[in-house]
């Protein structure tokens, strides 16, 4: 093997950019030659490659979002896309390709392996929803900077005695919601696994009230509550529903923040940038064995690499023991 590429595709996430360093240096550390791909698999359709030395990753192992940026590309998932996209890497005699993304990521890269491209992937997503990984980049800084908020959120709820909603991302899977409710010390977190019951909340907060509680914190994960979104503007967050439902029932003042997204920037923090670093240096060297359709995970804090198809078929789960202590924790 002579050349390789890497890409970023998906939802951005903080560590990408560690990861991207690690396998332009693991590369130059093997006498291969790096190309970028931009955009993703929109640059892959569209020949946006760029030549990537150890010097042009020189300054981003600290910095959030993508240098190769991200995008979503409709083409590639068609037969003509991804044919594309193969004469392109053909034509640029990359022998290698390093994916780094999400669920959506690793099907694309399926697709290119079975193509007969060497691929191999880098799980990076904030949501943590990819299996045989205990976590994905960027997780670990989404999680941080949650926690944050709601600390902050914390001393004005304290002043006011107010009850708050605090929304965070998570459209199918609620391991932010159940991380930084732990962390945050949130009476109540709320996630897309769980059937959210509106009046066990009101109930929470009733009592927490009695034992002399100054506020209280809701953590919901934004994939909560399909069934009152259809009942009101379905555009509307469910935060809104939750806050307004509390406030009728009740009678305390409730105040909501959806925190949107600034839960996907800033700087990686070190576990995210340890990760992303022998992620993506093991995924070079995953190539360099001979290794395609693999995605390469850390298990019990141990590197594995696990083929696209089985962790694919796998769904994440999230750890309902957090549900259970958040909630013992608070009640008391
Ligand atoms: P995140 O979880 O952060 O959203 P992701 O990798 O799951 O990241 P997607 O937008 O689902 O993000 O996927 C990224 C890209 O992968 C898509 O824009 C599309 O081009 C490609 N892709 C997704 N699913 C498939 C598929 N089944 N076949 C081929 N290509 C796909």
């Amino acid at each position: 093997m002579r050349k390789i590429a890497v890409l970023t595709s998906g939802g951005d996430a903080p560590g990408m950019n560690a990861a991207i360093r690690a396998v332009v240096r693991t590369a130059e550390y093997y006498k291969l030659e790096a190309v970028g791909v931009m955009r993703g698999y929109h640059g892959l359709v569209h020949n946006e490659f760029i030549r990537l030395h150890p010097r042009s990753v020189a300054d981003v192992i600290q910095r959030g979002g993508t240098i190769l940026k991200s995008a979503r590309s409709n083409e590639f998932p068609t037969p003509e896309g991804q044919a594309r996209a193969v004469e392109n890497l053909n034509d640029a005699g990359v022998e290698g390709l390093v994916i780094i993304g999400g669920d959506g990521t690793f099907r694309g890269g399926m697709r290119l392996h079975e193509a007969g491209v060497s691929v191999v992937g880098v799980p990076a997503t904030i949501d943590n929803d990819i299996s045989c990984t205990d976590y994905s980049v960027g997780f670990d800084t989404t999680v941080n900077t949650v926690v944050d908020a709601i600390t902050k959120i914390r001393d004005t709820a304290t002043s006011h005695e107010r009850i708050y909603v605090v929304e965070v991302m998570g459209r199918h899977s609620g391991h932010i919601a159940l991380w930084a409710g732990l962390a945050g010390g949130a009476e109540t977190v709320l996630v897309p696994e769980v059937e959210a019951d509106l009046d066990e909340v009101c109930q929470r907060i009733e009592s927490g009230y009695r034992l002399g509680k100054a506020h209280s914190i809701v953590v919901v994960a934004e994939g909560v509550g399909g069934n009152f979104q259809t009942a009101r503007n379905m555009d509307e967050s469910s935060a809104f529903h939750i806050g307004d439902y509390v406030k009728k029932k009740t009678g305390f003042e409730t105040r909501v923040t959806v925190l949107g997204h600034i839960q996907r920037g800033g700087n990686p923090t070190a576990q995210d940038r340890i990760m992303a670093s022998r992620l993506g240096a093991e995924a070079v060297e995953l190539l360099e064995k001979g290794y395609s359709g693999h995605m390469v995970g850390m298990v019990h804090a141990k590197i594995k690499a696990t083929p696209f198809d089985e962790a694919l078929k796998q769904q994440k789960q999230v750890d309902l023991d957090f549900y259970r202590l958040s909630h013992i924790l608070a009640s008391q």
